[in-house]
C-alpha cells in the first residue's frame, strides 16, 4: 500500500442504517477522534467524496451505501460481531472489525453477573415467590460449579478470567487449543462433549459462522448433566431454541439466559417471552462504549492516513 500524505486531512464516510439521532451521536464522538480529517456521514457525501473514498467506518451499513463508493478498499466496523458485513460486503473490502478491551470488560462483567443469577437459583427463587413458596435450595460454592465458555476470543477470555477469579470451576473450548491461567481447555468436536458434560452452566461467545450455525443442538445440549444452565450471549442462530425449549420443558435443563436471537427485535407473540425457563435480554450484555470505539476506529485510520498501514481484517474463510 503506498504511503498517503499525513498533510492532507480526508474525508471518512460514516455509514449507517441506524437513525438519524443516533448517527449524530456518532459522528458527535467521532469528529474529535478523527480530527484534521472529517467524518462525513453518508447523506451528506458530495460525488467527489465517494470516489475518493477508500476507507469508511460502519456500523450495520447498508450494502447499496457501501457499493456507492467505487473504490473503497476496507471498512473499520463499530461492532464486534461482522457476519452481517461478510454476508454483504463483496470479498475484496477488507473488514476490520471491533476489538475494544472495555467491551470485553463490560461482557465479561455481564457473564459473571448472569452466572451468578443461574448459580444462585434466583429463577428459581423468583418462581417459589409467585407461590408464596419458603423453601431453601441447598448451596454451592463457586468452585462447585462448572462454567463451560464456547468462544475463548477478546471476550470469551476476558470473561473466564473474571469467572476464574470469582472462585468458579471454569472451562473454555475454542477452534484452536489455548493455554490460560486457571481455565481449563478444550478445543475440537470432541473436546466440547467432553466440556459439556462437566458444565453446569454453559455460556455461549461464539461468533455466527457456517460452522456454529446450529452448532448447540439438542444432542449437544444432551451432554450437559440434568439441572444444567445456559447463556446465549454470542448470536442468536448458535443454539437450536426449539431444542432448547425442549430440554427446559423435560425438565433436563433448568433455566436459560438469552441475550441474542435469530430475529431482533424478538417478536412480541414470540413464545420465548412467556416461557418460564427462559431470561430475555434485549442484546444489552455488552454495548458498544461510544468512546471507546470511536477512539479505536480512529487510531485505525489514522495510521493507515498517516503510514498506509492497514488493521487486521477478518478472516473471511474463517468466518470471523
Ligand atoms: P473473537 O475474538 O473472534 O473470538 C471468537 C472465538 O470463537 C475464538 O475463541 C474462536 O476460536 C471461537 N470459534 C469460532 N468458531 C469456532 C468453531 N467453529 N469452533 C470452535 N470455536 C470457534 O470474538 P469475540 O470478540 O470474543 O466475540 C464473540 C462474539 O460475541 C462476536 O462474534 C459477537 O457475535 C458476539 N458479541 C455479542 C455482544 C452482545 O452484546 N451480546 C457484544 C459483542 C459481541 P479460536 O480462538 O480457536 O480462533
Amino acid at each position: 500500500m503506498r504511503q498517503q500524505q499525513s498533510t492532507d486531512p480526508v474525508v471518512v464516510p460514516f455509514l449507517s442504517r441506524a437513525d438519524k439521532a443516533e448517527r449524530e451521536r456518532w459522528i458527535a464522538a467521532l469528529g474529535p477522534n478523527l480530527h484534521p480529517n472529517k467524518i462525513v456521514a453518508n447523506e451528506d457525501l458530495s460525488s467527489d467524496d465517494r470516489r475518493a473514498a477508500r476507507f469508511a467506518i460502519v456500523a450495520n451499513p447498508e450494502p447499496d451505501e457501501v457499493a456507492a463508493l467505487p473504490n473503497l478498499v476496507w471498512v473499520q466496523s463499530l461492532w464486534a460481531g461482522v457476519e452481517g458485513l461478510l454476508r454483504s460486503l463483496p470479498e475484496h473490502i477488507g473488514i476490520a472489525r471491533l476489538v475494544d478491551p472495555n467491551l470485553a470488560c463490560t461482557m465479561a462483567e455481564a457473564v459473571l453477573a448472569w452466572t451468578l443469577y443461574l448459580h444462585r437459583d434466583m429463577p428459581a427463587y423468583a418462581r417459589q415467590q409467585t407461590r408464596g413458596l419458603w423453601q431453601q435450595r441447598d448451596y454451592r460454592a463457586p468452585k462447585e460449579v462448572g462454567v463451560g465458555l464456547l468462544g475463548l476470543g477478546e471476550l470469551g477470555r476476558a470473561s473466564a478470567a473474571l469467572l476464574s477469579r470469582h472462585g468458579y470451576r471454569t472451562m473454555g473450548w475454542a477452534r484452536s487449543p489455548k493455554d490460560l491461567p486457571g481455565v481449563e481447555t478444550f478445543h475440537g468436536a470432541s473436546g466440547l462433549d467432553d466440556m459439556l458434560a462437566q458444565t453446569d452452566i454453559a455460556v455461549i461467545l461464539l461468533p455466527l459462522t457456517p460452522q456454529t450455525e446450529g452448532l448447540v443442538n439438542a444432542e449437544r445440549l444432551g451432554h450437559m448433566p440434568n439441572g444444567g444452565a445456559g447463556i446465549n450471549f454470542g448470536r442468536g442462530p448458535v443454539l437450536d431454541t426449539n431444542a432448547l425449549v425442549a430440554a427446559l420443558d423435560e425438565g433436563r435443563l433448568s433455566h436459560a439466559v438469552l441475550d441474542v436471537f435469530e430475529t431482533e427485535p424478538l417478536p412480541p407473540d414470540d413464545p420465548l417471552w412467556r416461557h418460564s425457563g427462559i431470561t430475555v435480554l434485549p442484546h444489552i450484555s455488552a454495548p458498544t462504549g461510544r468512546d471507546s470505539a470511536a477512539a479505536i476506529a480512529s487510531a485505525a485510520i489514522h495510521a493507515f492516513v498517516e503510514t498506509g498501514a492497514m488493521p487486521n481484517f477478518v478472516d473471511r474463510k474463517r468466518g470471523y
